[in-house]
């Protein structure tokens, strides 16, 4: 245990306060139910963004959709809208029942963002949006374009050679970089990535054969965004992507809900007050799962109930809204180290904006195990041949947790959901693995299978 104070306080006096916190330090998996949650139209009181704002992404997205049919042929099937498939996954859920000895009831399902075409994960939605958004607003100011052109207009050298005047930077543990990265360096941005010590060789080598500029750096995301920041306030032609207070990111990811509606209509799921959705996002930041979930509560409201997921050890999201000090503190202000196998989550103190945005709207956090996001990812490839990368495991364990823990249980009774329990569709949100290369997916497997003997 840590001696030092934190905000003053001792250690002792915060595990007083919050004593879950003790579970936490000590690196349990341990589930947090949020004591402010609140009916939807109190908790949106205070909250600056809406319904508007979200139908603005969407637009703007399918604004850019001919483009990125043009240059992403693999989105032209789908118009250049880039979505993701949600599939059932009984198999998966029969292995879950087996692995924690009950019956789990209701609706297993997989939201695959992490097959999201051009950069393979959650990040697609939030950083390609805000990418676009930033082209678009220099490109409506230079008058390149106009609000109601064919897009496709963008895909010339010309455009390509003025947005090489400008250029973009971003700090991130790897997929952020990546989705940043290529859709700046398709525009003709000059693009830099500050990347942590977290990210992925594979990562850093895909981004430098499409000539993005990738700066490494020993230390943690936080290191990496302070880094390109500063390279980017040094320079006005310079646009640094916030991944810590960014309402773009967060929009683009916000997108995501309208979608899932429709396609949840298309294979008969109702959500309503008799049939509840519940969805269990990994989380880093926050920017992305958090984005998700508000674009869904502003949808289904109240039959809506989100977790977010962490690794033990950077446990940033559920330690911020706990204390209520969000970006005040950091998991290593509590001893705790952020390191972990879950480079996607490898972040150590969460964004703020989004804890403080999410303060009632959230039902809680929930935190696991390196070694069982791996079992589980091993457990998810034989059961239903779906490769993940570990972060991307982080949501599936949230229907046990709910369903067979002590709190979990409590929070559908509080909730009067105990006679419903059987029409909950329970959505894991997957961020993130069809690019990893096969050589290390099959050591991420491999290393799965031999913590399940
Ligand atoms: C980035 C990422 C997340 C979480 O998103 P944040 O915005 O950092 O919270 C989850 N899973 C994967 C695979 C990611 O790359």
């Amino acid at each position: 245990m840590v001696n030092l104070k934190i905000l003053n306080k001792e250690i002792s006096t915060w595990i007083e306060e919050y004593p879950l916190l003790e579970e936490i330090i000590n690196l349990k998996e341990s589930l947090w139910i949020n004591p402010q949650y609140n009916k939807f139209e109190e908790s949106i009181k205070n909250i600056s963004l809406s319904d508007a704002d979200v139908l603005d992404a969407e637009n703007r997205l399918n604004r850019f959709a001919p483009y990125i049919a043009q240059v992403f042929p693999e989105t032209k099937s789908e118009n250049g809208i880039i979505e993701s498939p949600i599939v059932k996954i009984d198999n998966m859920k029969t292995k879950l029942e087996d692995r924690c000895g009950e019956k789990l009831i209701g609706n297993l399902l997989l939201k695959c963002d992490s097959h999201l075409k051009v950069s393979g994960s959650i990040k697609a939605r939030g950083g390609i949006y805000e990418v676009l958004k930033h082209a678009e607003d220099l490109a409506l100011q230079n008058n390149i374009i106009a609000l109601d052109d064919n897009y496709e207009k963008l895909h010339t050298d010309e455009v390509r050679s003025f947005f090489s005047n400008y250029s973009v930077v971003v700090g991130s543990t790897g997929n952020l970089g990546l989705s940043i990265g290529i859709m700046s360096a398709k525009l003709g941005f000059k693009v830099t990535v500050h990347m942590s010590d977290d990210a992925r060789q594979w990562k850093k080598d895909l981004l430098r054969s499409k000539g993005v500029e990738v700066i490494e750096y020993e230390s943690d995301y936080s290191k990496a965004v302070e880094e390109g920041r500063k390279q980017a306030d040094a320079d006005a032609n310079s646009y640094f992507v916030d991944d810590e207070n960014s309402k773009n990111l967060f929009l683009g990811y916000s997108v995501a809900a309208r979608r899932l509606e429709k396609q949840l209509k298309d294979i008969n799921i109702k959500v309503d007050s008799n049939n509840p959705l519940f969805v269990y996002l990994p989380c880093g930041v926050g920017g992305g799962p958090g984005g998700v979930a508000f674009g869904l509560k502003l949808l289904f409201k109240d039959n809506v109930h989100f977790f977010f997921a962490e690794p033990t050890h950077s446990p940033c999201m559920m330690i911020g809204c706990m204390t209520k000090e969000h970006d005040n503190v950091c998991v290593q202000d509590f001893g705790i180290d952020n390191v972990t196998a879950a480079d996607g989550l490898a972040v150590g103190r969460a964004s703020g904006f989004v804890g403080k945005t999410l303060e009632k709207l959230m039902s809680g956090c929930y935190s696991v195990t390196d070694e069982n996001m791996y079992r589980l990812l091993a457990t998810m490839a034989d059961s239903e041949n779906i490769f993940l990368e570990p972060s991307a495991l982080a949501g599936v364990c949230g229907i046990v947790n709910i369903l067979t823990s002590k709190e979990g249980k409590k929070y559908l009774r509080d909730n009067n959901l105990e006679d419903k329990v059987k029409n909950i569709n329970h959505i894991a949100w997957a961020t993130g693995g069809s690019m990893v290369p096969k050589n290390i997916m099959d050591e991420y497997y491999n290393k799965g299978v031999s913590l399940l003997k």
